[in-house]
């Protein structure tokens, strides 16, 4: 059984108000809540724990070290990688893909060659393409969702051509909602590699990188109920061979002489720096935390918010929904045709403590695509209810009786 009052107690912000009501937190897709025993971490580690990682000799350097260095395991558990010294440790998904596309795409792309992207992609797994687009030629291969949302496996396989050099895709839209198949798109492309981004679809799902057989699969903590500033990318193992290192500095080197450099062996090789210890730490009790409830719970419980809300949504027929593409995660973007903006949308159900997010959600293309500058989304999480899409309705009715 899914014990959302248990859940909802373990995130102690959750109870309080704003705005005088109770806060209804719809904005998990910018970021998420934290549990009580993701906080407790983060403050043990720097009350008792904390010191520089690796290097060390003394007895906190190596606790630290240890706690640290155990994320990489709960993260490999987490994805389901073949082993921890394909889990890159980093900041988040921007990171992460900054360094596939600096470290292993920069130096393999010409003019001419191409990557495939679809339209709903963040811009985090579309910037860091346009810098190798204006740097060395790379011609950008857009492929675009179908009227509901849908992203098809077939339909990007179809923008495939034997100058692809990468395929990067989300795996869940931050906007739509919609979930690619990015298992049948790796299985259509043979050796093309495939990097995915799972900012959003790791929080919604059980994710399994070595079934998916993808080559890169980046995923960032702050979503995963984890500190901002943690993350972490799988990478294949050859693709890691294949990969420089994106940034120099302490911790990624074997030796350095004034005249060479010889590097760390992969995963250490990728991460230059001291990192995000405490926050890597945080990370690994929030998905701990997660795999406790059960991924496979997390995304039923969520099937059923995404049903009930879509059918309440569907009584309102004065509100768009965009993307209704089937089996999507709980984000919906809305719009009110003539109506009331998404920024009034969002400021108005701030006054009845109903955190949603409004603009472009960093996803332009997609924006420009679906004709609409601006987006209402709500946003849903583990811990979220029917109650609180009845109280967002509510609200939404609102903002209708105030702008038409
Ligand atoms: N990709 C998607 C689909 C996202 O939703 C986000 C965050 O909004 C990102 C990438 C960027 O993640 P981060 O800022 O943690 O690197």
């Amino acid at each position: 059984m899914y014990d959302i009052d248990k859940i909802r107690a373990d995130f102690p912000i959750l109870s309080r108000e704003v705005n005088g009501q109770p806060l209804t937190y719809l904005d998990n897709g910018a970021s998420a809540q934290k549990p009580q025993v993701m906080i407790d971490a983060v403050t043990r580690a720097y009350s008792e724990e904390y010191s520089n990682v690796h290097r060390g000799l003394h007895f906190l350097s190596n606790l630290a070290t240890e706690k640290y260095e155990g994320v990489r395991s709960i993260i490999a558990r987490f994805l389901n990688a073949p082993t921890e010294d394909e889990i890159v440790l980093n900041s988040g998904t921007t990171e992460g893909i900054n360094m596939v596309a600096y470290g292993w795409a920069a130096p393999r792309v010409g003019e001419g060659d191409e990557i495939v992207l679809t339209i709903a992609e963040h811009h985090a797994n579309i910037v860091p393409w346009h810098f190798l687009r204006e740097r060395q030629g790379v011609k950008l291969v857009w492929v675009e969702p179908d009227e509901d949302g849908s992203i098809p496996a077939d339909k990007v396989l179809a923008a495939v051509t034997e100058r692809t050099k990468l395929i990067a895709v989300t795996h869940c839209s931050n906007v739509l909602g919609t979930v690619v198949d990015v298992k049948a798109i790796k299985a259509g492309v043979g050796d093309v590699p495939v990097l995915v981004d799972g900012s959003q679809g790791a929080v919604h799902m059980p994710v399994d990188v070595t079934d998916l057989d993808v080559d890169f699969y980046a995923i960032t903590g702050h979503k995963l109920y984890g500190p901002s500033g943690s993350g972490a990318i799988y990478c294949k193992r050859a693709r890691m061979d294949e990969m420089r290192p994106f940034m120099g500095g302490g911790d990624m080197i074997r030796e350095v002489t004034r005249d060479e450099v010889s590097y760390n062996d992969p995963p250490m090789k990728f991460e230059a720096g001291t990192p995000g210890i405490v926050q890597t730490i945080g990370l690994g009790v929030a998905l701990d935390y997660m795999m406790g409830v059960g991924m496979e719970n997390i995304a039923a419980h969520e099937a059923k918010l995404a049903a009930y809300a879509a059918e309440r949504f569907a009584g309102l027929n004065w509100l768009n929904v965009q993307g209704h593409a089937p089996g999507k995660a709980a984000i919906f973007s809305l719009t009110v045709e003539g109506g009331a903006h998404a920024h009034d949308l969002s400021t108005i159900l701030d006054k009845k403590g109903i955190a949603i997010r409004a603009g472009h959600h960093c996803a332009q293309p997609l924006m420009d695509h679906l004709g609409a500058p601006a987006t209402a989304r709500a946003s849903f999480g583990m811990y979220n209810t029917t109650d609180e899409v009845d109280r967002l309705v509510e609200g939404l009715e609102l903002c209708h009786r105030l702008f038409g």
